[in-house]
């Protein structure tokens, strides 16, 4: 086992030139065997205020290039992504134990891109109705120097959800990967390079929370786009309070998935299935975790989830028979290992199959069995906390509106998926359910013409559709009166 590429040299880009500088060094471990893989230099002081310099001077250019201009080298990337998809899969690999069927996420990533693309020349302004005396319009204007922090999970489609729209109204970028996926990043800015687009346009700086910190805290960085865990969200948003700088916060979630009996059991729990631990292990935000099943129907969902987890293929994440591969790091699989144990032992649930650690035919990876845990105490910590791994959950209800209620007794707003052949309930459940992002009998990955992102501690903001392009613009009014 081991990455079956050459993965990219790590390095930061600031403006036209690549840097392996930096003054703090990582080491990255592959998930799947715990073997060390690569190391590298995060970015300090010096590497962020180069990054920046570079955006900042490139940005009087960039936003002057005509709008259909922008939209062809985003065209040109997205292609060029789409080209490099095999890459980005081999890289997803390697990086974050991705199995291989599920692809490297260039597809949604090019997708984003193309979106995006669409929307640099059509981001129009309006005139306001102040009638005869005055002529009064609204500018849709770039803010300038967006910093782009991103999560190590699913890294591609989150540089096509920020990357893209920033660039297409005219702003400069620095992005700041996680040193849990920083290969695929370096891939993607190359791809950045090959496109066309001019030095200092796009900017990468390589690093973990203190490098972050100095990107966020930075006086040049006019807005800042965030995909993160709520915890880090709030301590970007503290550092972006220093100079006023506007954040967007796309964070956890603790997905519900509401299922009503009149649904076939089979149905229910193949899809509870296939959207939480079948993707990414569990390690997605927006994936169904917690699953509350009508009274009548909550047993054999039990029993047809279990069966489905127990038939999950782990191992090889380059096989393509794999559907599970390992947790990103140790830290992660100690903390999903104490949450299962906390649930089993203090708070006397029942895991109903999973629980473990697994060696894995090579050991030394962070691997976590499917797992799920029923008869859960609904104020515990497997219940109330993100768990970002194979766990699932299971509650049962009686009515609709304890339903709901279950749906809403978390601190997260970032998902909810809706079980039910009854039109007017599944429409009423999905107005009362407190999520961003609602889907009724199945579940669409996120495409990008849909508005996606959090309510309560989820976040706020958005990433694609039209809201996903207008986090990147800040408006300006112009009055202009017409009379002597
Ligand atoms: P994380 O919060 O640990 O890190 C996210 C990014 O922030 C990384 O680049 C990290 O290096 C950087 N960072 C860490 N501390 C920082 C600090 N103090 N200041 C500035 N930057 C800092 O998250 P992660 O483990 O990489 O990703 C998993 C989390 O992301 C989960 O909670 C998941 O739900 C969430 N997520 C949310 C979405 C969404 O769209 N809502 C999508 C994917 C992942």
């Amino acid at each position: 086992m081991g990455p079956t590429i050459d993965l990219p040299t790590v390095r930061h880009l600031l403006g036209s030139e690549w840097s392996t500088e930096g003054p703090e060094p990582f080491e990255h471990v592959s998930p799947s065997t715990g073997r060390v893989q690569g190391g590298f230099s995060g970015g300090g002081a010096d590497e962020v205020d180069r990054a920046v310099a570079a955006a900042r001077s490139a940005f009087t250019d960039w936003r002057a290039v005509a709008p259909y201009k922008r939209r062809q080298l985003l065209e040109r990337l997205s292609a060029l992504i789409l080209d490099a998809r095999d890459e980005f899969r081999d890289i997803g690999v390697a990086e974050c134990g991705t199995p291989v069927r599920q692809g490297g996420g260039a597809v949604l990533a090019a997708r984003y891109t193309s979106y995006f693309a669409g929307w640099a020349d059509k981001l129009d302004g309006l005139v306001a109705p102040l009638g005869h005396a005055a002529l009064d319009y609204v500018l849709p204007q770039p803010y300038g120097v967006v910093a782009a922090l991103v999560p190590w999970n699913a890294p591609v489609p989150s540089l096509g959800m920020k990357l893209s729209p920033a660039l297409a109204t005219g702003n400069c970028v620095v992005l700041k990967p996680s040193p849990l996926a920083p290969f695929a990043t370096v891939r993607f800015v190359e791809l950045c390079q090959q496109a066309g687009f001019p030095p200092g346009v796009v900017n990468l700086v390589h690093g973990g929370a203190h490098t972050g910190d100095l990107l966020v805290g930075h006086p040049g960085v006019d807005k800042v786009t965030f995909t993160g865990g709520v915890e880090t969200g709030r301590a970007v948003m503290r550092t972006a309070a220093t100079n006023l700088t506007p954040v967007t916060l796309e964070l956890g979630g603790k997905g519900a998935l509401v299922a009503f009996g009149d649904v076939d059991v089979q149905r229910v729990a193949a899809d509870a299935v296939a959207f939480s631990v079948g993707t990414l292990a569990g390690q997605a935000c927006a994936l169904p975790t917690r699953a509350i099943v009508e009274q009548g129907s909550y047993e054999r969902v039990v029993v047809a989830v279990a069966q489905r987890f127990a038939a999950l293929r782990m191992g090889d994440p380059a096989d393509q028979k794999t559907d599970v591969g390992p947790l990103i790091s140790a830290d992660a699989q100690r903390r999903v290992l104490g949450v299962i144990e906390h649930a089993r032992d203090r708070d006397k649930a029942t895991v109903v199959t999973g629980g473990n650690s697994y060696g894995g035919p090579w050991g030394g990876g962070f691997w976590v069995e499917p797992t799920l845990v029923a008869d859960v105490a609904p104020d515990g910590p497997v219940v109330q906390g993100e768990i970002f791994g194979p766990v699932v959950t299971v509650q049962s209800f009686t009515d609709e509106a304890e339903a709901v209620a279950l749906a809403n007794s978390t601190d997260y707003g970032l998902s909810a998926f809706v079980y039910t052949n009854d039109l007017k309930r599944a429409h009423r459940v999905a107005r009362d359910v407190e999520a961003g992002y609602v889907s009724v009998n199945g579940f669409a990955y996120l495409p990008p013409e849909t508005p996606f992102g959090g309510w309560k501690s989820s976040g706020f903001g958005r990433e694609g559709g039209r809201a996903g392009i207008e986090d990147f613009v800040q408006t300006k009014n112009v009055y202009v009166p017409l009379g002597e």
